[in-house]
């Protein structure tokens, strides 16, 4: 299954499970899908807006900063440069 974002020519858009892409060119020539806003069939393919895969990794700092001489009362080893 595969699922596009669709519009008709009205401008809605809405989104549409097909068993494949040769399945949205037929029902969209046989005028079987219906837009669920207008009922209109006459309907394209949408554009997707483009997701972002965010890469967090290796951006995240090692370790905690902190604040100069005041961190954990000075306890911290952190603040005395290891
Ligand atoms: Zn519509």
């Amino acid at each position: 299954m595969i699922i596009y974002s669709v519009q008709c020519s009205h401008g809605h858009v809405f989104d549409e499970w097909f068993s494949n892409s040769a399945d949205y060119d037929t029902k969209a020539a046989a005028g079987e899908i219906a837009c669920p806003a207008c009922g209109d069939s006459k309907i394209s393919k949408a554009i997707m807006a483009p997701s972002v895969a965010r890469g967090g990794a290796g951006s995240a700092p090692d370790f905690p900063s902190c604040p100069a001489g005041g961190c954990a009362g000075g306890g911290c080893s952190f603040a005395n440069g290891f």
